[in-house]
């Protein structure tokens, strides 16, 4: 009898462990393309110093790819994308210069361990994606240096040819070199710019571009995008030339770039296969920020599917990529400082439709504005456990920490930590919100922001004050909410009722 029992008992847990193994690894892990997922970016030097140097680097994130996602749900964040700021050799602390484009900076560590953190990522669901500076490189790359002694050599010109020589100065933007020479340098004199006219360098790029694919990584970020020429047209053609390069090593690839401008200068890119940032939707000047300052629901909506139909026009493949804030712009706690805000916030930019990118520290409420250095800061862990803390960026003037850090907001079920992680896991339960077809629903109350992609309807109440409407779409359930006040949304009958800064999915 007594063994009978036992056996019982141990059927069942193998049975409810077999349950588990199946969630982790078969039906949350299944899906394996870097097309919708939620992204976070990291600032690898500020993230997670892992051997006590104080600068964030590759092992660093390894040690922390469990509070990214952990197929359990314990102590995670959910997110199943990361985006590297750039991890090659760089004589700059932002390393948007680079020196060598096949290898690992020192400072952040070795090929091996890059390797190690690709495949710990991918067995937890999570690509990767690293910044690739194709614009310029850093005036210390080999290849700069040998144009250099080819034209202060008179030498047969090879290198010189991969970057921009003039012998007048055409304009800002050029600088004197060798030989009565002056080269173009956009950002910097330390940064000149590359020549894609030129065929040897275009090869290349290709052979960059297939080294780190065939490494494993699900795609790039793309630096400085409408920056490779000065005509549009020509950019579009490298581009386009480029996702071909690309999609020939890995059809799924995902290249998400930044071209930092308005919504008309953006649009052109999304025709060359790429993904775009969202810039006008982003920052404190952005149509996020000033829905939720204005309280206006209805035409934030509105702008959604406007914007979103605009990508699905010019590419059906092309990903809405949205964020609050980055390592260029003041992060988002500057601007949205009630508590309720960020909150709300954040609900809008994770569920519109695409790869939203959460930038690190933003779902800790981190702040920082004015110099770069200031918006790149250490990762703030917790209050009281320094391990792993990196220093600041040299030059920083801003000592600024969050009140708590994230061991202290996870165990606070009201922290703005475990509210991203209420978004992300109600999120999961619909992957129909990742798809970019989004369509307004008109509730007839501008404090309302209500969208609907595939069978989910996403409603956000934008206002101080809780609101009813009229369910826009009949036969819908409630699947969960959110709420930062803590008040219950209800539907009952045919109405919704919700509360203040509050979110409802209706699926
Ligand atoms: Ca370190």
């Amino acid at each position: 009898m007594q063994n009978k029992k036992v056996t019982i008992i141990l059927l069942t847990l193998l049975f409810v462990a077999f349950l588990l193994s199946g969630c982790a690894s078969g039906i949350q892990l299944s899906e394996h393309t870097a097309a919708n997922r939620n992204f976070y970016q990291i600032f690898v030097g500020s993230f997670y110093d892992s051997d006590g140097d104080g600068l964030g680097d590759l092992r660093g994130i390894t040690h922390k790819l469990d509070y990214l996602n952990n197929p359990s749900g314990k102590d995670t964040l959910g997110v199943r994308g990361i985006w590297l700021s750039p991890i090659n050799p760089s004589p700059t602390y932002h390393k948007y210069d680079v020196t060598d484009y096949y290898s690992i900076d020192p400072a952040f560590g070795t090929m091996e361990d890059f390797e190690e953190l690709i495949a710990e990522a991918n067995k937890r669901g999570i690509d990767i994606i690293i910044d690739l500076v194709l614009n310029h490189t850093s005036s210390q790359h080999p290849w700069f240096l040998a144009a250099l002694d080819e034209i202060r050599n008179d030498k047969e010109p090879f290198y010189r040819d991969f970057y921009n020589f003039t012998e007048t100065r055409s304009g800002s933007g050029y600088y004197p070199t060798v030989g009565g020479l002056f080269y173009e340098a956009h950002f910097w004199s330390e940064m000149p710019d590359l020549n894609m006219d030129n065929e040897n360098l275009r090869a290349e790029i290709a052979d960059i571009a297939k080294f780190w694919l065939d490494k494993g990584v699900a795609g790039f970020r793309l630096d400085a995008v409408m920056h490779i020429y000065r005509s549009e047209a020509q950019n579009l053609e490298f581009w386009s030339w480029f996702v071909d390069v690309c999609k020939e090593v890995k059809d799924d690839v995902f290249l998400v770039g930044e071209v930092w401008s308005n919504e008309m200068t953006i649009m052109p890119y999304f025709e060359t296969g790429l993904s775009l940032f969202n810039f006008p939707f982003a920052n404190h000047d952005g149509t996020i920020n000033k829905a939720v300052s204005s309280g206006n629901g209805e035409r934030l909506a509105q702008e959604i599917e406007r914007y979103a139909a605009e990508i699905y026009r010019r590419s059906p493949s092309g990903i809405n990529c949205v964020f609050l804030s980055n390592h260029d712009t003041g992060r988002s706690a500057g601007f949205l400082i009630e508590p309720e805000k960020k909150k709300l916030a954040a609900a809008i930019y994770l569920m519109i439709p695409g790869n939203p990118f959460i930038y690190y520290g933003e779902e800790i409420g981190m702040t920082g504005a004015g110099i770069d250095e200031n918006k790149r800061t250490a990762m703030f862990w917790s209050n009281t456990d320094k391990t792993g803390i990196t220093r600041n960026p040299h030059n920083t003037t801003n000592n600024r920490t969050p009140e708590f850090g994230v061991s202290e907001q996870f165990d606070d079920p009201d922290s703005l930590l475990s509210y991203y992680r209420q978004i992300l896991a109600l999120k999961s339960k619909h992957p129909d919100i990742f798809d970019g077809r989004v369509t307004w629903l008109n509730v007839e109350n501008s404090g309302i922001c209500a969208i609907q992609t595939g069978d989910v309807v996403v409603m956000h109440n934008l206002t101080d004050e809780s609101i009813e409407v009229a369910l826009p779409v009949s036969g819908v359930k409630m699947s969960g909410f959110l709420s930062p006040t803590g008040e219950v949304a209800k539907l009952s009958g045919d109405m919704i009722f919700i509360p203040p800064y509050a979110t409802a999915v209706l699926g």
